[in-house]
């Protein structure tokens, strides 16, 4: 099934809920970055975030969200981008890192992302200079990092939940999660009600896996409050890129450079990095890159 995001409201209007299927867009990530498992989980908990940060906080069609996170473990940055249209891309500076499971069993992600470093949120809405907050990590878990970022930076007392489940040949079989935001209004003795549903539920990736959809785990979180259910939003990686975007940037490099492309290499090649695409640059193209300039 496609992935999607659904969201809802508590019939009081204090908290809204979120909740993700991002299966498929996880697997396709995993799948164009051959990332190994620890780097897998690390990328693809980053991409479920940034799911839905843009679900909750983008409002425009070319609103648009980069999540940056730099740690000090062996993946390296992590960098991810969202729309508002419902599409993700992202990847890994490392993408070959397993590691040890940790104490619980789990993929050691915290170690992977290392404990210290810092984590910010650019949001580019169309007016005026894009806003970036940024926070120090807390745990190098990514959900609580977030949790934290949305506390911090945003003012939103939050809970957020992030899970992939990577299979013993690196593919992703689920990836998932759900953030719960206070609205104004919400008061402490409610927050902790929701507060304590959450710490209850089992990872999202074992209620995928148990074949709950996003609307029953949100149904989960919120236990006894009434909600009201809003509109549901695909998800999917997808990158903007292009042959011509690339062939843009590569104009802009001194005509010196782009001859010695013809000259030595009889051509070029380039990969975008947040997807994996190649592009090839025949001697042709080239020269018309160089002739753009004169
Ligand atoms: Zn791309």
């Amino acid at each position: 099934m496609s992935d999607y995001i659904a969201s809802a409201l508590s019939r009081d209007t204090h908290f809204r809920i979120f909740a993700v299927d991002a299966t498929e867009t996880v697997r396709e990530a995993q799948r164009r970055h051959d990332t190994w498992s620890a780097a897998s989980a690390a990328l693809g908990r980053t991409l479920v975030a940034t799911a839905l940060l843009s679900a909750s906080g983008l409002k425009n069609r070319d609103d648009m969200l980069t999540v940056r996170i730099k740690g000090d473990g062996p993946v390296g940055s992590i960098i991810t981008d969202g729309t508002e249209i419902g599409t993700v891309r992202g990847y890994v500076q490392e993408p070959h890192v397993n590691l040890p499971l940790n104490l619980v069993g789990k993929i050691d992600v915290a170690r992977a992302v290392g404990k210290h470093g810092m984590l910010a949120v650019t949001k580019d809405i169309g007016i005026g200079e894009p806003f970036t907050g940024q926070v120090p990590l807390v745990s190098g878990e990514i959900a609580e990092d977030f949790t934290y970022y949305l506390a911090k930076s945003e003012q939103i007392p939050a809970a957020v939940g992030l899970s992939v489940f990577v299979n013993a040949d690196n593919s992703v079989q689920v990836a998932g999660g759900f953030m719960l935001q206070a609205l104004p209004g919400a008061d402490d003795a409610e927050l902790s009600a929701l507060e304590a549903n959450v710490k209850t539920l089992p990872l999202v990736s074992e209620l995928l896996k148990s074949g709950l959809t996003p609307e029953q785990i949100i149904q989960r979180i919120a236990g006894d409050a009434p909600v009201q259910f809003l509109d549901t939003h695909s998800l999917r990686f997808a990158c903007n890129c292009s042959k011509a975007h690339f062939g843009d940037i590569m104009a802009t490099l001194p005509h010196e450079q782009l001859q010695e492309m013809i000259d030595e290499d009889g051509g070029a090649e380039t990969t975008c990095k947040f997807c994996g695409n190649q592009y090839h640059y025949s001697v042709a193209d080239l020269e018309a890159l160089i002739t753009r300039h004169e």
